[in-house]
């Protein structure tokens, strides 16, 4: 294993200190099986005080937060990004090697969420409300205020992006945080709280407490102090952290799973085409909501685009992450054999392998590793076409005609994303426009992961937008002032 930074406090972090807790949990390294260290395990009580701090920071003193304008803001956010950047190598390693993904991926991630913080930075004052005409003796204006303590729960496929995400547009808003990362990968996010506070973040502005998510998790959802959720995770979760804040009229944002179909016609450039499907569905083992799990393929190139893709899928390496392999090993045991089962009762079912990458020779003996896989000869309603894997495992199906691609894309009760090739014009929209999800891309998939972009999900897949200007929106509300003047 490349020699690694010094590991993150095993402490949460609450009003400005590092709080050890009576219990930690061990980390796990998914690409040996070995102990890479251990974290807190923030209680109930530990959340009462993170969320106290939050409250405190962002209704008046503790740390003064609540008095900084937005330029303040903004340019707080600028630092942080440029400390991000200083500390990348060392960020980048933690992630690799606490995910497991590859270290292009993990270097890939840091960047993205300085990215963030220089995106939220620039617009932490952009942030304008309207003047709205009225009667005659009124004057109507709206401000775009922060909602105040905003809890966030966030999963360990991307740790750092999503807390860029998630962090940077709270905080240029003017809200307070208090995040709570995921158990089974959250190193690269502790060091960033480190060096956020580094930064001369005031005391209490972020709070974060690593733990377990029926404890620290369900404690946050269901506190009564919080006044806004963002969730990113399994919809099952997610249903649970729903109810969790209505019982406190919370307003949640959800970010979901994904079933994402990849519509490929004929008359596209399949050479991009079927590159841009085995990146969708490698990258980080498969492990994102995004994936691009499902592949709609026009029946007259069929057979090409599934010889041609068998040769690619026969041509990837899996190893661990440090290594930059194609693809990394899963997140731990449990992800590995939920999808090793689902697998299994594929086969059982007739579906067929129709090509697979390898482990290298190297590949440590105690990784989570499941080699990339495309799966043919599906029935049509059959659950890996419809539910969420979560590994590097293509679905691959047939289609006739524009109605038959847009009844099978929309054969999931997930929307997310949708890939769509074709150099018709014409089809492109209309397809763009019949698919039901949050985000469709038309010869490109994921428009290269641009944070400047607005991101969410229909259906089971969430609701709610982060990213972009809409993602900064969201974490504020409008408040109107009506002036009587005569
Ligand atoms: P999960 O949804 O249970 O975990 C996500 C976050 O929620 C973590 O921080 C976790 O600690 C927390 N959490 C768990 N139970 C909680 C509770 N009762 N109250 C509050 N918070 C709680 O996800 P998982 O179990 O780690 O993974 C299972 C499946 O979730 C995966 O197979 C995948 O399908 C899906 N998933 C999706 C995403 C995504 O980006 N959409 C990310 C991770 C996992």
């Amino acid at each position: 294993m490349h020699e690694l930074p010094e590991m993150p406090p095993r402490a949460a972090l609450i009003a400005g200190e590092w709080v050890t807790t009576p219990h930690t949990l061990r980390v796990e390294a998914p690409a040996t099986g070995e102990t890479l260290t251990e974290i807190a395990r923030s209680e109930a009580e530990h959340v009462e005080e993170a969320v106290r701090a939050a409250r405190r920071a962002f209704d008046g003193k503790l740390g003064e937060w609540h008095r900084w304008s937005a330029r303040q803001r903004g340019e707080w956010l600028y630092a942080f990004a440029a400390a991000i950047d200083d500390d990348a190598e060392a960020l980048a390693a933690l992630e690799c090697a606490d995910t497991g993904k590859p270290m292009s991926q993990a270097k890939g991630d840091i960047a993205v969420c300085a990215r963030y913080f220089r995106f939220y930075a620039g617009a932490a004052d952009k942030l304008h409300g309207e003047t709205i005409p009225f009667e005659n003796d009124f004057a109507v204006m709206t401000l775009r205020e922060p909602f105040g303590v905003c809890a966030q729960i966030i999963p360990w496929n991307y740790p750092s992006q999503i807390f860029g995400r998630c962090v940077a547009a709270a905080l240029a808003a003017g809200n307070t945080v208090v995040l709570k990362p995921a158990e089974d990968a959250c190193l690269s996010v502790l060091r960033l709280a480190q060096i956020a506070t580094r930064c001369g973040l005031p005391p209490g502005a972020l709070n974060v407490i690593p733990g377990l998510g029926s404890e620290a998790g369900a404690a946050l959802s269901a506190h009564s102090l919080i006044d806004h959720l963002s969730f990113t995770g399994s919809p099952v979760t997610g249903t649970l952290v729903t109810q969790a804040a209505a019982a406190n009229h919370v307003p949640v944002t959800m970010e979901l799973g994904g079933k994402s179909p990849q519509v490929v016609f004929a008359d596209a450039d399949l050479d991009a085409a079927l590159a841009a499907v085995v990146r969708g569905i490698i990258q980080n083992a498969g492990q994102t909501c995004s994936a691009g799990s499902r592949l709609l393929v026009e029946s007259s190139c069929y057979d090409d685009v599934v010889s041609r893709l068998a040769e690619r899928f026969s041509a990837l390496r899996c190893d661990a992450g440090e290594k930059d392999p194609d693809c990394g090993p899963l997140i731990n045991a449990r992800q590995r054999e939920k999808l090793e089962t689902r697998l299994a009762e594929a086969k059982d079912d007739g579906i067929r392998v129709a090509a697979a990458g390898q482990l290298t020779d190297g590949a440590p003996a105690g990784g989570h590793f499941v080699v990339p896989q495309m799966l043919v000869d599906i029935p049509e309603n059959h659950d890996v076409v419809r539910e969420e894997l979560f590994g590097p495992v293509l679905a691959v199906q047939r289609f006739e005609d524009e109605d038959d691609a847009v009844r099978l894309a929309n054969a999931t009760d997930f929307g997310l994303c949708a890939g769509i090739w074709t150099r018709d014009g014409g089809r492109q929209l209309r397809l763009a426009k019949l698919i039901r999800s949050g985000q469709v891309f038309i010869n490109n998939y994921g428009a290269a992961g641009g944070i400047e972009l607005p991101f969410g999900g229909v259906g089971r897949s969430g609701h709610g937008r982060e990213k972009g200007f809409e993602g900064l929106k969201s974490y504020t509300q409008i408040k109107t002032i009506a002036i009587k003047h005569g």
